[in-house]
């Protein structure tokens, strides 16, 4: 693929002497907002794109359009070319052992609707359990309640500390012989907890029992290497990853992939269908039915190209340093409470200010320049857990920087003078 080459020196040691060029492969990012420069803190909800992912998206409409396999003619033939590359890409990314491993979906949620209805829905029978954590996203809950609704199994869910970390044991202790599958998120998109997964996907094995990991907040943060986990299936959004929106990825064992029935009927998934009987295309296809977000795919193929550029140690180290540096200064913060505490943690801070609804706190901050999201974060169980409404979450990635954390501190300080008049 023709990647357009994002503007760094490469993988290096540390990245603060490359942060103004880096910062300078994204567009958006020189924008300001109420006159003043933005500071994007809202990176767990969706990061912002490098122009080597936009520019391939547009190169796609302008010079390839078309519909990708089947197609005798030459835009088809290329739009399929780069489609498909792009999942070499994904694959090689994951360490995943097979590019039929790598289904395309229209993000982590679609992909944990496939495993659920496609894996679990046919094995579960009632009294089995599903086992969870206390600290998923809605969209590693809700699929799983849905099935457990129509089987008549049941949720198992495992408790987290104040600090935000699993209780110690209580994973191992909840996998028994009903558990038919354990869903775990591997980041935190509210705590920025990191999960030991590795640790409890082989507890989980050694009961046979399979693991979906929900990646969606790791992937542009750490590398993932499917094989090493040793995980069963792995979801993750291409939003996340500095890639287009409308996109991600479930990677599923091939064995368990081969034995799965598709997730949705339609073109592309079928080998032959007539009236009376339909076969079923092999994988990916069998589960990629209906024309794909093409722009989409071939776009995260750049996204991820330009992450392997840029190293994602090196920018794992520096988020590492931001998170450092701002959860020291808040400490310094009369009336800030830090949400999620854990000893492994990913760039996110949640936190509460005084008695200010984090909402006012967003607005405030707002005005400033400064985009941070406020609510539950679709995780509307653990402000349960915590007994609060909402909390305020800055969170970091690679391109910000310890000027903006000094920013974000400024601005905070002003929410509280304004509040505590
Ligand atoms: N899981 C986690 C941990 C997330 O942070 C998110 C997005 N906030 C999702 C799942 C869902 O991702 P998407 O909306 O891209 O499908």
């Amino acid at each position: 693929m023709s990647v357009v080459a994002p503007n760094v020196a490469g993988p290096g040691p540390g990245m603060t002497e490359d942060l103004e060029r880096l910062r300078a492969d994204f567009p958006i990012l020189r924008t300001r907002i109420r006159g003043k420069p933005l500071v994007y803190f809202d990176n767990a909800a969706t990061t912002q794109k490098p122009r080597s992912v936009i520019d391939m998206e547009r190169r796609y409409y302008e010079e390839w359009n078309a519909n990708i396999h089947r197609g005798v003619h030459w835009l088809s033939e290329k739009a399929t070319h780069e489609y498909e590359h792009a999942r070499d890409t994904v694959c090689a990314f994951l360490n995943a052992r097979s590019r039929k491993e790598i289904i395309y979906t229209r993000g982590t949620t679609e992909a944990i609707n496939l495993v659920a209805q496609s894996f679990a829905r046919p094995r579960l029978r009632p009294g089995d359990e599903v086992l969870i954590t206390a600290m998923e996203h809605h969209s590693n809950i809700v699929p799983w309640q849905m099935v457990c609704q129509l089987t008549g199994a049941r949720l198992r869910v495992v408790p987290i500390t104040d600090d935000g970390e699993l209780v110690a044991g209580e994973f191992e202790r909840s996998l028994n012989e009903r558990t038919r599958i354990a869903a775990i998120v591997h980041v935190s998109n509210a705590l920025g907890t990191i999960n030991p997964v590795r640790h409890m996907v082989a507890a989980a094995h050694a009961r046979d029992v399979p693991v979906l990991l929900d990646g969606a907040q790791a992937v542009a943060h750490m590398p993932v290497d499917v094989q090493a986990l040793d995980c069963d299936f792995y979801a993750f959004s291409g939003h996340k990853i500095f890639g287009p929106t409308g996109t991600g990825v479930l990677y599923g064992r091939e064995e368990l992939l081969e034995n799965m029935p598709p997730y949705q009927g339609g073109g592309d998934m079928i080998r032959t269908v007539s009236f009376e009987n339909t076969t079923y295309a092999d994988l990916p296809a069998k589960f990629e039915a209906g024309t794909p977000n093409i722009a989409g795919g071939i776009g995260l193929g750049a996204a991820i190209d330009y992450v392997q550029t840029v190293g994602l140690q090196r920018m794992a180290a520096h988020e590492h340093e931001l998170l450092r540096y701002a959860t020291a200064r808040a400490r310094e913060v009369p009336g800030l409470r830090v949400i999620g505490q854990a000893r492994e943690k990913a760039a996110v801070l949640s936190f509460l200010l005084n008695d200010i609804h984090p909402h006012d706190v967003g607005t405030i901050l707002d005005s400033e320049g400064i985009a941070i999201r406020t609510g539950h974060h679709c995780a509307m169980p653990i402000m349960t857990r915590y007994k609060i409404p909402a909390t305020a979450r800055a969170s970091f990635a690679f391109y910000n920087t310890r000027e903006e954390v000094d920013r974000l501190f400024v601005a905070l300080e002003i929410a509280r003078k304004v509040f505590t008049r």
